[in-house]
């Protein structure tokens, strides 16, 4: 393929930390304006008076450099003494804010309140805080991930943060999703024919990319999509790198393995990128796959994930093109 064709519109899935650092990646490698990323919004809650949507700030404020490096998610350089005021007068501390991330969740929490939209108000901070990408929230609607445990049924981020991911995950649903609508643009986005890539950045499936495809409209977009659509497995030999995603699928009755991802996006993936230390795996995917190193520790290595997964995409469109115009010869 020429260099000249290697551009085009993306569209990437994406949770939280996982997904992020592919994102930030992507956007990375890419030219301004070629990134949208479709992030959850199933973690969203209100908490304190405030509507907090932690994945959509990690995005944000990881494609804005402003995320903190060691946590993976709020903002470096925070201070906590909206936190520690909170806990001297009895409030609930067990999520914790800090006081430049606060501006953020007061924010937003007033524009929704002056009838704003969630993807009106990403759209309008992508602006403010420079960044080159695209966010769109996967709705503007409420759907809630409810964690269905061995205990009580637990609200996400109840079982996320205050429970520790402790409770044995008995089965996963998502409230509001059948009556929800996709964002604006989000299906446009999916079924765009010239887009060059789909990618289902590394993020948990059952708690991160699960509830953007409970959207009605969003998983028939993405399989009928002509891009190759293309998941990074968020797995790495037999282990989640970070977070409850190996031990849900455990629970779930699932092996921590390449196979199950690959089973899991059945009929809506067109190929897969694992990790080297997986690459025995590849034979058995039945998908086109690329083996190479996806554990990234550094913004090196997140653009040089984003730049192999594209040539990959591009690499996939190429033979798809080819085989189309072999059949239309004969
Ligand atoms: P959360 O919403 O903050 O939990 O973040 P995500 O759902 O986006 O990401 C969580 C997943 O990211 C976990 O399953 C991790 O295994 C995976 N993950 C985190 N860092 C990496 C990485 O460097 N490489 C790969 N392949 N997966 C990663």
């Amino acid at each position: 393929m020429k260099t000249s064709e290697r551009t085009g519109q993306v569209v990437a899935l994406c949770g939280g930390i996982g997904g992020a650092k592919l994102a930030l990646g992507l956007s990375r490698v890419l030219a301004p304006g070629e990134l949208s990323v479709i992030v959850n919004t199933g973690d969203d809650f209100e908490h304190l008076g405030l509507h907090i949507s932690p994945d959509l700030d990690t995005v944000l404020y990881t494609l804005a450099g402003l995320a903190d490096p060691e946590r993976g998610w709020g903002r470096a350089d925070e201070s906590w003494n909206f936190m520690q005021a909170l806990g001297r007068l009895g409030g609930e501390t067990w999520f914790n804010l800090g006081d430049r991330d606060l501006a953020m969740h007061a924010a937003r929490t007033a524009f929704l309140r002056a009838g704003g939209t969630l993807s009106a108000f990403a759209a309008d901070t992508v602006r403010k805080l420079g960044i080159h990408a695209h966010l769109v929230p996967m709705s503007d609607d409420a759907v809630r991930t409810i964690i269905e445990t061995d205990e009580d049924d637990l609200p996400f981020q109840h079982y996320f943060v205050r429970r520790r991911c402790d409770p044995v995950v008995k089965a996963i649903r998502f409230e509001g999703a059948r009556s929800a609508k996709p964002a604006p643009g989000v299906l446009a986005l999916l079924t765009n024919p010239t887009l060059r890539a789909v990618i289902i950045c590394p993020s948990n499936p059952y708690l991160s990319v699960d509830p953007i495809l409970s959207v009605p409209g969003i998983r028939d977009a993405l399989s009928s999509s002509r891009a190759p659509v293309i998941v990074v497995s968020p797995i790495i030999g037999g282990h989640a790198v970070k977070g409850p995603t190996a031990k849900i699928m455990k629970e779930l009755g699932l092996s921590v393995t390449t196979e199950t991802i690959v089973a899991h996006y059945r009929g809506l993936i067109d190929a897969l990128v694992i990790d080297r230390a997986d690459g025995g795996d590849a034979a058995r995917a039945g998908l086109p796959v690329l083996v190479t190193q996806t554990l990234m520790k550094d913004v090196v290595d997140r653009e040089r994930l984003a730049s192999a997964v594209l040539d990959f995409a591009d690499d996939l469109r190429l033979t798809t093109s080819e085989m189309e115009r072999a059949s239309a010869d004969a």
